[in-house]
């Protein structure tokens, strides 16, 4: 797989489709310790210009995919263009299929009490065969006894495929921290706030938005309060325009 190096943040040149056959192919391999996929978008790779001691967590996974338009257009404007967005979302949707498909069974782990349930009854309801093997909120001490006793349920469900849906960087960390206590994982997925999309409670922009490359607008419309965050995006792409006029990457 081409990797190919934005602002330090190792990305993989693949489409959703190659993406998708990527996670097809661990599912088959069960590989020792379970493959972790990460979705940064550009406010994300933004935290790590910022905050150096990022890059190392980010580019520890096995698969990094670029979630955001912003990415993709510092790709163009550093002369290394990435082949498209690849919404973390739709590869996680992606790999509910394949599981549903080949039989593996997947674990919802995040979002506030009764999401994950809600959001396993909708994907069985679009993929009947789809085997959820447990589910547990994302409000839980992410370290200690309380952490060890969500470690147990993990394992004692024994999934194929683990969703971690805790947010940003808090998903990334707790993955690093504990991929070698999963059991029987062979794929994790970091995929913030998908599961509030799939039970229903949040929506994504409209179809028209995302061909537009204006999603983050449109989710800047409906949650006003990520301006701080969204404030990243422009200063991303300042400093790759300024990183292309001195000439490296
Ligand atoms: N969340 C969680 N535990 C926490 C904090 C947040 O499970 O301690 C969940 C939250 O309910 C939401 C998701 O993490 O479902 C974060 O969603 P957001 O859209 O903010 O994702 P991000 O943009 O941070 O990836």
């Amino acid at each position: 797989m081409e990797i190919i190096n934005i602002r330090g943040v190792n990305f993989c040149n693949v489409t959703l489709a190659e993406a998708a056959d990527w996670a097809a192919d661990t599912l088959t391999s069960s590989p020792d310790t379970p493959r972790a996929v990460f979705t940064p978008n550009s406010e994300i790779v933004q935290l790590c210009i910022e905050e150096n001691e990022y890059y190392a967590l980010i580019n520890s996974a096995d698969l990094i995919i670029p979630d955001g338009i912003g990415v993709i257009k510092a790709s163009r404007i550093l002369g290394t263009p990435l082949k498209e967005k690849v919404a973390g979302i739709e590869l996680g949707e992606q790999v509910l299929r394949i599981a549903a498909e080949q039989g593996y069974s997947v674990y919802f782990l995040g979002a506030k009490p009764g999401v994950a349930e809600q959001a396993a009854q909708k994907m069985q309801e679009k993929y009947p065969a789809l085997t959820v093997a447990g589910i547990h909120d994302g409000y839980f001490k992410k370290e200690g006894e309380e952490n060890e006793a969500v470690l147990a349920e993990i394992r004692a469900a024994a999934p194929d495929v683990l969703y971690v849906c805790l947010g940003v960087p808090a998903q990334e960390k707790w993955i690093d921290a504990n991929r070698t206590a999963l059991g029987s994982v062979k794929l994790c997925l970091a995929l913030g706030g998908s599961l509030d999309v799939w039970a229903g409670n949040v929506k994504r922009a409209p179809k028209l938005f995302i061909r537009l490359g204006l999603e983050w607008f449109y989710r800047l419309c409906c949650e006003p309060k990520r301006i701080g965050r969204m404030m990243k995006l422009p200063k991303f792409l300042f400093g790759t325009y300024a990183e292309k006029w001195r000439g490296r990457k």
